[in-house]
């Protein structure tokens, strides 16, 4: 195998509130357990999109977390992946602390030094550079803003070569997250209810999780009349404008004979995380998904919580070990159980600031960036 660095494109970010520039880029070889990804496809995320705005990393870095693409080359030590091989890049992990061990990389504990540090654990390198001056990377072990990627063989998911590689990127994080939510850490049993409120990726893709495995009634609470009609396109039983709501618990309450088996909130704003503490039965489960802002609280006495007793349940990546639960969700999806490609909208790569902009505005729910 080669040592030189591929020469490639990447969108640059140089500081907080950005814009994305696109740059070139040198990608250097991969080493022992790494391997050099060509990215077709790259989904934006809001976590993409927190951290331009001001969520702790170093900069001048290469984000992008979402991404799919062909092998291109393999370290040494590389077993499992081959050159060719169609492959979705998901979240890092240690693969060795005790959660790693138990199947659950999502509670690694050393998920935020592997995912946000911009530099490999090991000795502090990375593997992007601008005339011989390093760039950081390895953003969730990828850095997938740009045409060619390194990634790990930990967060390296093959995928079948039938399939539409450029849309997969975002099953690597937003959509394992919402579909994860609903499968893995609530585990929705067939007839039981959930209220989920925001309706962009992770919402949805909330929804089409609790449909997989035969949630009874689904609500989606969301002020864009645009999600509302698409999530009833995808199985709500009901949508729900908060900001026309006279009393949205009481609606959501009349709607579901007392309350919901389970509540996912995807704002991390503590009033709608109130609303969904307040929505679900006693004995209720409240996944929380979003990246709070640093000062927000709990919107709840503890005695409230005991009272209604309720059980809060943080939720990173789905509670998902991306090995396995990737190509459950492809499968679902050639059952036609799954259709997450209904969120998707397609960008050229070079208009990547254009994608996001039209994402924070809800005018689209998942753009995919095309190289
Ligand atoms: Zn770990």
């Amino acid at each position: 195998m080669s040592n030189e660095a591929t020469a490639g494109k990447a969108a640059v970010l140089r500081k907080v509130g950005g814009p994305f520039a696109i740059e070139p880029i040198a990608v250097a070889a991969p080493r022992d357990d790494e391997v050099l990804v060509r990215i077709v496809g790259v989904g934006v995320c809001h976590t993409d999109i927190a951290c331009r705005d001001g969520f702790p990393i170093p900069m001048p870095i290469v984000l992008g977390h979402e991404g799919s693409g062909v092998i291109e080359a393999i370290g040494n030590k590389v077993k499992r992946l081959q050159v060719g091989d169609h492959v979705v890049l998901a979240f890092n992990s240690c693969g060795a602390c005790r959660a790693c061990a138990h199947d659950h990389p999502a509670a690694c504990s050393q998920f935020l030094a592997f995912n946000f540090g911009g530099v490999r654990i090991s000795d502090g390198s990375t593997p992007l550079s601008q005339d011989g001056q390093p760039v950081h990377g390895v953003f969730f072990g990828q850095s997938s803003f740009a045409s060619y990627a390194i990634a790990r063989e930990i967060n390296t998911v093959v995928v079948p070569a039938s399939l539409p590689l450029e849309l997969l990127g975002p099953l690597g994080c937003g959509i394992m997250t919402g579909a994860g939510a609903a499968i893995n850490s609530l585990n929705v049993q067939p007839g039981q209810s959930v209220a989920i409120f925001g309706g962009g990726t992770v919402g949805l893709s909330a929804l089409l999780g609790a449909r997989a495995v035969g949630a009874g009634k689904v609500f989606v609470v969301e002020p864009s009349a645009k999600r509302r009609a698409l999530a009833q396109e995808l199985g709500a039983s009901q949508t729900f404008d908060p900001r026309n709501a006279h009393d949205l618990v009481a609606d959501i309450k009349a709607a579901s004979d007392g309350g919901t088996d389970h509540a996912i909130d995807t704002t991390a704003l503590p009033t709608v995380v109130g609303q969904a503490i307040n929505s679900v039965m006693p004995g209720g489960v409240v996944a929380l998904l979003g990246i709070p802002a640093p000062d927000a609280a709990i919107p709840a006495t503890l005695l409230d919580l005991l009272v209604k007793n309720v059980t809060l349940q943080p939720v990173v990546e789905g509670d998902a070990n991306p090995q396995s639960f990737i190509p459950r969700l492809l499968a679902l999806y050639q059952e036609k159980k799954f259709p997450f490609d209904r969120l998707i909208t397609k960008y050229p790569f070079t208009q990547i600031n254009e994608a996001i902009h039209a994402a924070e505005r809800s005018e689209v729910v998942k753009p995919v960036l095309l190289f």
